[in-house]
Formats: C-alpha cells, sequence, structure tokens
C-alpha cells in the first residue's frame, strides 16, 4: 500500500482506478504534443500510454491518520450509481473493491471521522454514499463530511451548478443529499482550520468553490490540491485547462497561485488524477514549473 508521512501524519492512497484515461487533446482544448519532448517524464509510461495515446488517469481518495483522527480527502466515483450523461459514462454503474483496498490501510467505514469533498464533482463524492438494501446511506456513518460552502452554495442555486452543468444533478442527489439529510455535513470555507496544523484553503476555477487541504507537520508541509492541474504537464504549461474547469480564468490564476507557493514552500502536492508515483514536488522553471516525483513507500 502506497504510503508516506508529512511529519506526524501518514498519508497513503486509496486508489480506485489507474489506466489509460483520456486523449489529451479532448482534456486539454489546449494540447500540443511537443510538452512530450520537454520533460522526459511527461512520456514516461506511469504518465501516458503511448500505444493507446492516453493520458494514465488515476482516481483515488488520500487517506490521512494522525493521532485519534481518520481522514478522507474525496471520496471517488462510488459504486452502483448511474449516470447517464454520456461524458459521465466511465463512472456509471462501477463496481470496484474501494472499500476494501480502505480496509487493507486499515480502515473501516466507522472509523472514518473526517470526509473532505474538495469540490463536488461526480469523481470526488461517490463513496460518500452507497446503497444498503435498495436505499441510499452514509457510507462514513460517524464521520463528519465538510464541504465547501461557497460550492454547495453553487449547487443549491438553481441558477448555479443545476444550470449551468445538469449532468450534476444527479450526483448531487444521490452522493451529497443523503449525507446533508442525515444531519452529517459541516459547511467549512476558505482559512478553516479542520484539525491542528491541517487547513483548507480556497483554490476557485476547476469549480466555482473548490478547496484544497494543507497539512503542517514538524517542519513537513504538504498541499492536497483536488483538481487544481490533472497531469503534471500543465505544470509545463499552467494555461492548459482541462475541459471540466468550469470557471477557466481563474483556474489558470489559481493553478499559477498554487504552484509557485509549493514551490517556494517545497511542499509536496497530492493531485487527484497524476499517475505513479502520484506525489511530487514543484520547481520553478521560467515562467512555469517542473513536476519532481516523491515516491511513497509500498508497505
Ligand atoms: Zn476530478
Amino acid at each position: 500500500m502506497w504510503h508516506m508521512r508529512i511529519g506526524a501524519v501518514e498519508v497513503m492512497r486509496v486508489e480506485e482506478s489507474l489506466g489509460p484515461g483520456f486523449d489529451p487533446a479532448f482534456l486539454f482544448p489546449l494540447y500540443d504534443p511537443a510538452v512530450l519532448d520537454e520533460h522526459p517524464l511527461l512520456a514516461a509510461p506511469a504518465l501516458f500510454d503511448r500505444a493507446a495515446g492516453k493520458l494514465m488517469s488515476s482516481i483515488h481518495c488520500w487517506l490521512l491518520r494522525v493521532g485519534d483522527a481518520v481522514v478522507l480527502i474525496d471520496t471517488c466515483s462510488g459504486n452502483g450509481k448511474p449516470r447517464s450523461h454520456p461524458a459521465f459514462r466511465r463512472f456509471s454503474m462501477l463496481d470496484t473493491p474501494w472499500l476494501e483496498r480502505l480496509a487493507a490501510c486499515g480502515v473501516r467505514p466507522e472509523q472514518v471521522t473526517l470526509v473532505v469533498n474538495t469540490h463536488l464533482h461526480v469523481d470526488h463524492v461517490g463513496w460518500n454514499t452507497r446503497y444498503e438494501g435498495g436505499r441510499l446511506v452514509p457510507t462514513f456513518p460517524r464521520a463528519r463530511y465538510l464541504i465547501g460552502r461557497d460550492e454547495l452554495a453553487h449547487w443549491r442555486d438553481p441558477e448555479g451548478g443545476p444550470r449551468l452543468h445538469p449532468a450534476g444533478i444527479e450526483v448531487i442527489a444521490d452522493s451529497v443529499d443523503p449525507v446533508e439529510q442525515a444531519g452529517l455535513v459541516e459547511l467549512i470555507a476558505d482559512g478553516d482550520s479542520i484539525l491542528p496544523g491541517i487547513s483548507v484553503h480556497a483554490a476557485p476555477g476547476h469549480t466555482a468553490g473548490q478547496l484544497i487541504v494543507r497539512v503542517a507537520s514538524q517542519g513537513a508541509l504538504g498541499i492536497f490540491t483536488a483538481d487544481v492541474f490533472h497531469q503534471p504537464m500543465q505544470m509545463l504549461r499552467p494555461e492548459w485547462n482541462s475541459c471540466f474547469c468550469e470557471v477557466p480564468d481563474l483556474a489558470v490564476a489559481t493553478r499559477r497561485r498554487v504552484l509557485r507557493e509549493a514551490a517556494e514552500s517545497g511542499a509536496v502536492v497530492f493531485p487527484t488524477h497524476t499517475g505513479a508515483p502520484h506525489a511530487g514536488r514543484v520547481a520553478v522553471a521560467g515562467d512555469a514549473f517542473r513536476f519532481i516525483p516523491v515516491t511513497g513507500v509500498s508497505a
């Protein structure tokens, strides 16, 4: 199981899926293959499947353990959820052993104390709930589910998410509404501390109210960057948004700001969709950045 430490905080990666995903020209409308020649790592098999012409795409949750706290950052896509929009077909009616992988990390659902949804996209909230006897129930019955105030407000406004991104309506209905109805949701906002040394920060653009999670412990720093970038090639081309970024100009500005902060602080960044080794540091390179992989330890 992949793991590393940020000071006293243990970090594990709970995989839902890993494999060739999108054609880069689809994911990044500004894509230019010349980027592959600028950093050999970008064309390595762990990040790019040349035969298929597709980016290696991971969907995983980050599990943090410190003291008695068991924290999940995002909850992947979930099992058995119908996704009717054509763009969401790859998330529809999944049957993955994600809960078994969580168990292999030593965590039963009842032990999770906090769930952070960095944003409310289909691949970040799915395991918030699961089906039990045909009924949707919170997967983590003793957890508080922390959701960005701005992000949820965007989806509660009929003129916001529901009108702009109707494919997300069923995601909110089956993966957010049930935990809210169970009284488990707590709203969070920029700068909030959720545990000693662990705080959330606004990173809007990919979605209206995306948050990232900053972990500082014993002089070490980690930033769980949600979907500020999907692939390390966006470090070399920070102006490349994914086709799923909802507020394009803001997404670019946030990406530059977060990558610069990571480079200047020496933080390890933990994105949600990057192939192995899944985490890394950031170096400034002219007007852009480079990715320096950090390898987790398998044990
Ligand atoms: Zn995502």
